[in-house]
């Protein structure tokens, strides 16, 4: 049976929606490929052509380096170029089988970083562990979770110390729905599409456990403690930041936004990134 498979990892393919589904960039260079497996002898046609171009192309033509799945010799290579944002359907038939590809096409979009490291006024001062010059790594890291699968470009604007004006105490605390103590970190961030707010403790003192990080509006509070992955743990949270939710269903751990800590993957499914844009 002929199906739609990946050519390279991290480039917003997604296997779990049916039919399959591929995040293709508007873009003159910034292209996408799949592979038919099984499709010998099939028509290939595609339902949009002024959103998407669809060229079947040879296995030698596809780009070096990324991260290239295991391909078989019967495998038929597509090269998919965004044209204008929009949706289409690739669908290959022979007889009476058919196979469809369903793909979205995304307008690049940038979301500009402030990353601030708090520290409080107390003598000796509350502060967190973490450093500005770790920035740059993050960055780099999360733009490989959101760039290929998303077509969403993080952009470090700011890494800098910021000084609370009181002493916030050894925990930063707040609750589930009213203002608590971040009330006194977001008047510290700058103009940015997001601000993280580095703190050393915090807590959400009505609600059950340990709490490492929240996302509010386009504020991020994280203390040092949160996540041993850490780049992933604040992609996580910036995921909330750009509207998405967290989920709890085991059958998509794989995903960025699986709502525990340090069990969850990297992958952006198509609702996750059709909600971003
Ligand atoms: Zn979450």
């Amino acid at each position: 049976m002929a199906e739609f498979v990946k050519v390279f990892n991290m480039k917003g393919f997604d296997r779990h929606s049916t039919p399959r589904w591929q995040m293709v960039p508007v873009s003159t260079t910034d292209k996408r490929w799949v592979a038919l497996r099984g499709g010998a002898g099939f028509t290939i046609t595609n339902s949009d052509a002024a959103v998407v171009s669809c060229t079947e192309i040879n296995k030698s033509a596809l780009p070096p380096g990324g991260e290239l799945q295991a391909l078989q010799s019967g495998d038929r290579i597509l090269e998919l170029k965004g044209l204008a944002k929009g949706s289409a359907r690739i669908t290959a038939t022979k007889g009476s089988e058919a196979v469809h590809l369903d793909i979205n096409t995304k307008e690049k979009k940038t979301v500009r970083i402030v990353f601030n490291f708090v520290e409080d006024s107390a003598s000796p001062k509350h502060k967190t562990t973490r450093v500005p010059a770790s920035a740059g790594q993050w960055i780099k890291e999360m733009n490989y979770i959101f760039n290929g699968q998303a077509n969403v470009w993080l952009e470090n604007k700011a890494a800098r110390w910021v000084t609370a004006p009181l002493n916030l105490g050894s925990t930063i605390t707040t609750t589930q729905s009213g203002t608590g103590e971040e009330a006194h970190l977001y008047p510290l961030g700058e103009t940015a599409d997001c601000n993280y707010f580095f703190v050393w403790k915090m807590d959400i003192t009505d609600q059950a456990g340990d709490e490492d990080a929240f996302a509010e509006g386009k504020n991020i509070v994280f203390e040092d403690t949160a996540g041993a992955q850490v780049t992933e743990t604040m992609s996580h949270e910036l995921g909330h930041v750009l509207g998405l939710a967290d989920h709890y269903i085991d059958a998509r751990k794989r995903e960025l936004m699986y709502g525990y800590t340090d069990a969850r993957g990297v992958h952006l499914g198509k609702d996750d990134v059709n909600t971003i844009h």
